[in-house]
């Protein structure tokens, strides 16, 4: 085969895996935030959630050890919390800790203000 006969072919495959990648990211982009049943809480002692330093009352994170925390963040404030933006109570997941939810004013290191 010649090279022209495999360009086409290989700019087709190009494009479809982008077109596929591209419409993954689109489904999982519209997924609806709120529409889940709740989910166990998160444990501070869960591995990642002490690694990431969560405290379900951001009052008791440890600064030291978290300097990046600024008094007045939590995690409804938060752009990978799934609940109500702002909320002071309650519980939504977050999408750094699949499978469970976290406290609206929780924080972690992972922590990152909604646009
Ligand atoms: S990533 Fe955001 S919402 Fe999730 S636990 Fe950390 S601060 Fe809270």
């Amino acid at each position: 085969m010649s090279e022209s006969k495999n360009r086409p072919d290989s700019s087709r495959r190009a494009f479809l895996t982008t077109a596929a990648v591209a419409a993954s990211v689109a489904v999982i982009g519209l997924r609806p935030r709120t529409a889940k049943a709740a989910m166990p809480h998160l444990s501070e002692a869960d591995p990642l959630a002490k690694s990431l330093g969560y405290k379900a009352n951001a009052g008791q994170v440890d600064k030291a050890k978290f300097p990046t925390y600024k008094p007045g963040e939590h995690c409804s404030l938060c752009r990978f919390f799934q609940g109500k933006a702002g909320e002071a109570s309650g519980f939504a997941g977050c999408q750094i800790f699949a499978g469970y939810d976290v406290d609206a004013g929780g924080w972690c290191a992972s922590f990152n203000a909604r646009g």
